[in-house]
């Protein structure tokens, strides 16, 4: 099934009299269940296609269909909701509050949801389990080491079960050993079925995906299936 659509999306900035074609034609097809790579140099359209993707940003031309809806024209306030439901986001800086415990950065995405207090609580703790975290539910952020807060920040994409973890250098702000723990996580959540597109310029970290998208000049260069994926463990 396909969870990602996108036919011949381009992304003009005007800025004056400049014009950059930040993505001029990209058609891409992302079935439920993968985990791809996307790879390219500075200012091959990678956060751009990343936006787009993770409906931050709308094509200038061509369309965007995710999970079977047409996001290509949607509103801001339209694209909110659906980012809130289809999208589960993971940074390099991981982002979260600083006063906070992880249960609570966990959670917080459900107060949106509008959940209750007692079922916030419940998903929060399932999903510290998932990443192996339920131990430090009640740290806060600087209590916890760069691997341990990167997987709170996962727990915390994943508590509203989105159709795609989308994940922005993942791995940027981690060192080697680290970095294998997320991949590790990662590979454990392929392997439950979830739907993972991260974008990152390390060559090792890319051969942990399953597919490798390589961008260059707002186009595809490469599209290719990754026959022998690294395993982290
Ligand atoms: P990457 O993530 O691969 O480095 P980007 O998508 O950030 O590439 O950038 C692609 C091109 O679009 C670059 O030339 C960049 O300068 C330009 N660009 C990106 N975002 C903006 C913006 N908000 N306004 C104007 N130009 C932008
Ligand atoms: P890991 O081996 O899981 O990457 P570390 O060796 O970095 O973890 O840290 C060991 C333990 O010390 C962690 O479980 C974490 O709770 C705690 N810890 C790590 N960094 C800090 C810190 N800056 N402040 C307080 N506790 C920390």
């Amino acid at each position: 099934m396909k969870i990602i659509e996108t036919t011949d999306i381009s992304r003009r900035y005007v800025m004056g009299a400049e014009i950059i074609d930040a993505l001029k034609s990209v058609t891409l097809h992302i079935n439920k269940g993968e985990y791809v790579a996307f790879m390219g140099p500075s200012g091959s359209g990678k956060s751009t296609l990343m936006n787009i993707i993770g409906c931050l940003d709308t094509p200038s031309t061509g369309r965007y269909i995710l999970n079977g809806k047409d996001v290509s024209d949607m509103s801001d306030g339209e694209l909110a909701g659906i980012r809130n439901k289809e999208i589960g986001f993971v940074f390099q800086t991981f982002n979260l509050l600083p006063r906070m415990s992880s249960l609570d950065n966990v959670a917080l995405p459900l107060v949106y949801a509008g959940l209750s207090k007692g079922e916030r609580t419940e998903k929060a703790m399932l999903a510290l389990k998932n990443v192996g975290l339920e131990n430090r539910a009640h740290h806060k952020p600087n209590e916890l080491s760069g691997g341990q807060r990167q997987r709170v920040a996962v727990a915390r994409a994943l508590v509203n079960d989105p159709s795609i973890l989308l994940a922005d250098e993942p791995t940027g702000n981690l060192d080697s050993k680290t970095s294998y723990e997320i991949m590790d996580l990662f590979d454990q959540l392929y392997a439950k079925g979830n739907t993972i597109v991260m974008v990152t310029h390390e060559e090792d970290i890319a051969h942990y995906a399953h597919r490798i998208i390589r961008l260059r000049d707002g186009l595809v260069e490469s599209d290719t299936i990754n026959p022998n994926p690294t395993k982290a463990y």
